[in-house]
């Protein structure tokens, strides 16, 4: 196929401002186009070489055009430079350039899309010492074969500046009008990429195979599957309404969502916008290898930050210094992190996506073996608007930011790229962040584990009700602790160590040490949140539930200057909590 036949198209394209015209005009390349490279003209179409998820750009950079367009042009940089400065656009100073120059030129070979799409290929895939001069000569070669059109577009693509606004959506309708048949065969071609997010073999498949190809369409591993989305509603018989009356309620981990693709001993990691993370995660990808029992196997889960000395869930945020390049050695160590597995779409040559979710947990539950750090999605099956209330307070509890409630109709296929009514998430409105400290007394303590072995992991820190002279439970802290206070704490509290729950002490958890309430500590949360388990202004704020401080910090201060009814009240906690919402309304 000549390369001129996409430049002109590109042309019309880029011309044209209406979307159904747009269409129409791809739908006639696609239609001129030969089926053996009908994959490479779509991704090429998208400024691309491969689908979005395979990390492979063509990544030229401004100044390296430059070079090429004057070794290929013979004009001068400062020439090619000037003209930029006016044009805006270096594919528009191409075409200007290559215009002069191939008059002085004889006969051409024209240019064929393989021979552009290959040349673009090497040099994407050209790395290490003499990359640059290799990519060089291969864009001067390519402009110097070119038509002047065809030198704007090439110019435009390798800089990665082609955007002609053809949007993925855009693709699909026109495969589907050029080879499905008409619009009808649209939903047929939109799953088909939901399933595989490529584009081009999507493209393939409808050409070569048609429409019974793209029903029998193949979810493989190492294609990335869209992600399912939920909607969102607001109280718990909402909720079961909208599913029928009964559902699996799900805890709604905070973390990074994880595709893991399994092919053998190799692993890959997809982000929810289907980027490759494996190498952020390399203790994910083992932990993957180890705990998935299905030899190829597509799994979804979210991977959370954790306190590994108490194993606590921490706030999202810290994954964000997994964003890093360098150094990831020392990020393992520093934010190390569990996976909580909430969905298996293939395994074993399986294709489990259209299956029911009753059927997909079934199989989730056969091929992941759980761990320390590996876990199935906690869960429960109910009809009961009350039960899930309070399932809904134990996950906020236990660091989660709600429920996800799932529909486990004979419909409740994974609706692959789709935000449907079949997931309904359930979220803590009921928020607020803190900004001042609190003191709170430690009442006791729990056994740390791994590195905090033989001193606490947590120190359990209750607020005081004056009205009724108790000491409420608000929070168990392990975090901001330095080596040298963890080696302290024991000490410093053996004199207060009692055999049971002081009475005025009001708790419901069972602390591995109880402490009479004589020793404050300065404490700073994220946020103040409703709690079925903390006593802390209990039936206050809502029936069955009190308040609870979530990611409580020490901030390095006793307070052995305050007696232990110093320190805040459950009262202020009410307060802070209800004025924090006031402001998040108004903002
Ligand atoms: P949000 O910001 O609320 O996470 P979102 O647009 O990323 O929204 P939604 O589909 O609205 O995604 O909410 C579901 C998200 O919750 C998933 O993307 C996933 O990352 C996360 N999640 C945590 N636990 C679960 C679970 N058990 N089942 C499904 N999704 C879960």
């Amino acid at each position: 196929m000549q390369y001129a036949v996409i430049a002109e198209a590109y042309e019309k394209i880029e011309a044209t401002t209406k979307r159904l015209e747009m269409t129409d005009l791809l739908v006639n390349l696609l239609k001129n186009t030969p089926k053996e490279v009908i994959d490479r003209v779509v991704y090429l179409t998208q400024g691309r070489i491969y689908p979005d998820f395979v990390s492979i750009e063509i990544g030229v950079a401004e100044r390296l055009a430059i070079k090429a367009l004057v070794k290929a042009s013979g004009r001068r940089e400062s020439e090619v430079e000037e003209d930029l400065k006016k044009s805006g656009d270096l594919g528009i100073t191409a075409q200007k350039f290559m215009t002069s120059k191939r008059q002085l030129t004889f006969a051409h070979q024209p240019l064929t899309v393989e021979k552009v799409y290959e040349t673009f290929d090497k040099m994407a895939q050209t790395s290490g010492s003499g990359a640059v001069d290799l990519k060089l000569a291969l864009l001067a070669g390519l402009l110097s074969a070119a038509s002047p059109k065809e030198a704007r577009y090439i110019i435009r693509t390798v800089t990665g500046n082609l955007r002609l606004g053809i949007a993925d959506m855009t693709v699909l309708d026109a495969l589907a009008i050029a080879y499905g048949g008409g619009k009808e065969a649209r939903e047929l071609v939109e799953r088909a990429y939901n399933v595989s997010s490529d584009l081009g073999r999507v493209a393939k498949v409808v050409v070569e195979k048609g429409l019974e190809g793209l029903e029998k369409f193949e979810v493989l591993v190492g294609e990335p599957i869209r992600p399912m989305l939920a909607e969102r509603l607001s109280s718990p018989e909402e909720i079961l309404e909208k599913l029928s009356g009964k559902c699996a309620a799900e805890y709604k981990y905070d973390g990074e969502r994880i595709q893991a693709h399994k092919k053998g001993d190799e692993v890959t990691l997809f982000s929810r916008r289907l980027e490759t993370i494996s190498n952020q995660y390399p203790d994910a990808v083992e932990l993957f290898k180890r705990c998935v029992k299905a030899r190829n196997a597509i799994l979804e889960g979210e991977c959370v930050a954790i306190n590994p000395d108490t194993g606590e869930m921490r706030p999202f945020q810290e994954l964000m210094h997994r964003r890093r390049k360098y150094e990831i050695k020392q990020a393992i160590e520093d934010y190390p992190v569990s996976l909580f597995m909430f969905d298996v779409l293939y395994a074993d040559g399986q294709d489990l996506t259209l299956k029911p979710y009753p059927v997909r947990r079934k199989m989730l539950e056969k091929v992941v073996q759980e761990g320390d750090r590996v876990k199935i999605a906690n869960s429960i099956i109910t009809a009961n608007a009350g039960e899930l209330e309070k399932f809904f307070l134990e996950a906020i509890e236990d660091g989660c930011e709600g429920l996800v409630c799932k529909s486990i109709a004979k419909d409740s296929v994974y609706q692959a790229g789709a935000r449907g009514w079949l997931w309904i998430k359930y979220k803590r409105d009921y928020k607020s962040e803190m900004t001042d400290t609190v003191d709170l007394v430690i009442v006791g303590a729990f056994h740390g584990r791994g590195k905090r072995a033989g001193t606490y992991g947590a120190v359990l820190l209750a607020t005081y009700n004056a009205e009724i002279d108790t000491f409420e439970t608000v929070t168990k802290c392990g975090t901001g602790f330095s080596d040298e206070d963890l080696a302290k704490l024991p000490k410093m509290m053996q004199k207060h160590v009692i055999q049971h729950k002081q009475p005025r002490v009001n708790s419901t958890l069972e602390a591995d040490v109880w402490f009479e309430p004589v020793v404050g500590i300065e404490v700073l949360g994220a946020e103040i949140t409703l709690s079925p388990i903390h006593t802390c202004a209990m039936n206050v704020v809502r029936k069955g539930g009190g308040l609870a401080i979530r990611f409580p910090r020490f901030t390095g201060n006793y307070r052995l200057d305050k007696s232990a009814e110093d320190a805040t009240a459950s009262t202020e906690i009410v307060e802070m909590y209800r004025n924090q919402l006031k402001k998040m309304a108004e903002t």
